[in-house]
């Protein structure tokens, strides 16, 4: 198994999945799926998977995965740990407040909150993937995706055949493009770049982003716009996520935007952020755009499943953007573990949108909210915001703490209060792993049993008592 410890439950069944690109979704059910006993191709169009880019905040719902599967010592290779977050004005600098993260809150979710670089932590995912027996295809462009044969073709001509198909090639790939996706709004848009630590150093007017709280996340909330800074892993160089509204350079993560373009969108900020802007190089410009929820991440016509970005895009730069597509990859391998029939195969595919989408509608529907909440323009929602921070701030607290402890009243979506706390810790408490097992518990095994009762020949399709059955469930859940 290389560098990831074995599942303890292994598939009595294995089978073999075509996995389209080698993002960190398609590398982490890659990953998942050699765990419990599969066969895994992933295919990937680039000729390397180390592009440097930008950096990668990964919240503890993220690392405990990674944990669990035996990578603590390599993740702390190329990460930092986070300790807390500091909240300025974009315009003047004032400091809201801060919040150290909670150690016991910490503790209790099993996981870290580390800071690192893409690059790193899609290198580890790939060394990985590789160490545990996955076949990585470099170079190789899926040109067609063929649910209904379980099949692709490649760009050379060449056809591939499996018994699941795992979409994993992002928001604009072409498994995506096979369901219906409704139009998208594009909302604003989100640089990236990075600043070389030994520059920020030599500068005393921002050398307060390497102390203060150790090596924490900073946020600059401005009309209209909104920064987030912090320090990447490896040699702590300064990663830089700049929301801005449209100006017409976005492109993808892969092309480099113009400099200028990424300062100008900083020349109302505080005289530290525009003295970084001109530090920063290489940056990225990525749109963010609001897409309407799929209905099915199952298609119609055979075992083609889209997972990560594919499945549910989220804004760019986002917290938990790599964490649900590790969380994807973690419940797509707990789920094949109990594989011991073709017959189950579409089945576990619904399982999996069912336990997923949810989740990632839900965590998706936050971060779009944090984005707006950062960027608010002059109004009353503003002015309430900064001055419930002041007071947490002058009254020495955490600013994302319990309102109650500060007697004001707590206004869900309008304030930072108890409820946004509650939301964090649901979010970074969750156990993806967990969840799937539970799936398995409560409707699992239900369905193992009716599936026996019903005595169905091992094949690609499920037999009709089955989908009766399914359907039956599902009446069953909507009423719940
Ligand atoms: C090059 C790159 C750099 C990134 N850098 C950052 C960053 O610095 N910070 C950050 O927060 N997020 C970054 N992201 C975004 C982040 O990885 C994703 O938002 C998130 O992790 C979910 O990833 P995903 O695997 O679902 O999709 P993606 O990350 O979009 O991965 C999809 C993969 O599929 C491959 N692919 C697409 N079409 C085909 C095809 N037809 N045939 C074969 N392969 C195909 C792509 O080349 C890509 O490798 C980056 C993404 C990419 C692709």
């Amino acid at each position: 198994m290389g560098l990831v410890k074995p599942a303890r439950q292994i598939a009595s069944l294995s089978v073999d999945f075509l996995v389209i690109g080698a993002g960190i979704a398609g590398l982490a059910c890659a990953i998942a799926l050699r765990r419990v006993g599969h066969r895994v191709v992933v295919l990937e169009k680039h000729d390397s998977i180390t592009k440097a880019t930008g950096g990668c905040r990964m919240p503890p719902n993220l690392s405990k995965i990674l944990f669990h599967w035996g990578l603590e010592k390599e993740l702390r290779k190329i990460s930092l740990k986070s300790q807390g977050i500091a909240l300025n004005l974009f315009e003047t600098g004032e400091l809201l407040g801060e919040h150290i993260w909670d150690e016991e809150l910490l503790r209790e979710s099993r996981g870290e909150f580390v800071f690192a670089h893409h690059a790193d932590l899609r290198q580890l995912l790939y060394d990985t993937a590789l160490s545990c027996g996955a076949t990585i295809h470099l170079n190789t462009t899926v040109a067609a995706v063929e649910p209904e044969a379980c099949r692709v073709r490649l760009s050379t001509g060449e056809v591939l055949e499996a018994d699941v198909i795992v979409g994993a090639d992002g928001p604009s790939g072409l498994s995506r493009q096979l369901f219906d996706q409704g139009e998208s709004v594009h909302r604003m848009n989100m640089y990236s770049a990075t600043i070389p630590k030994e520059l920020i150093v030599q500068d005393e007017d921002l050398s307060f982003v390497y102390d203060g709280i150790l090596r924490s996340m900073f946020a600059w909330f401005g009309d209209g716009r909104s920064v987030l800074g912090f320090p990447a892993g490896g040699k702590a160089d300064f990663a830089l996520f700049i929301y801005c509204p449209k100006d017409g350079n976005e492109g993808s993560w892969e092309e480099i935007a113009p400099l200028s373009a990424m300062q100008e969108v900083l020349e109302t900020a505080e005289p530290r952020l525009k003295k970084l802007g001109k530090l920063a190089q290489s940056p990225t410009c990525i749109a963010f755009k609001e897409v309407p929820d799929l209905d099915d991440w199952v298609h119609e016509s055979g075992p083609l499943v889209l997972v990560g970005e594919a499945a549910n895009p989220l804004p760019p730069g986002s917290i938990q953007e790599a964490a649900l597509a590790i969380e994807d990859g973690a419940v797509l391998g707990k789920l094949f573990s109990h594989l011991h029939s073709r017959s189950q195969i579409r089945s576990l595919l619904y399982a999996f949108h069912e336990i997923r989408h949810d989740r990632c509608s839900r965590v998706t529907k936050k971060e779009i909210g944090d984005i707006q909440f950062m960027c608010l323009p002059p109004g009353d929602y503003q002015q309430m915001r900064d001055d419930v921070m002041r007071a947490k701030r002058d009254a020495g607290k955490d600013v994302l703490d319990s309102d109650a402890d500060t007697g004001e009243e707590e206004e869900k979506g309008k304030g930072v209060g108890s409820a946004e706390w509650a939301e964090i810790v649901d979010v970074f408490g969750y156990d993806a792993e967990d969840d799937a097992d539970n799936w398995w518990v409560m409707w699992g095994l239900l369905r193992e049993r009716a599936r026996e009762d019903v005595d169905i020949a091992p094949c690609n399709v499920m037999t009709e008592q089955v989908v009766e059955f399914e359907q039956a469930l599902a009446v069953v859940d909507s009423e719940a």
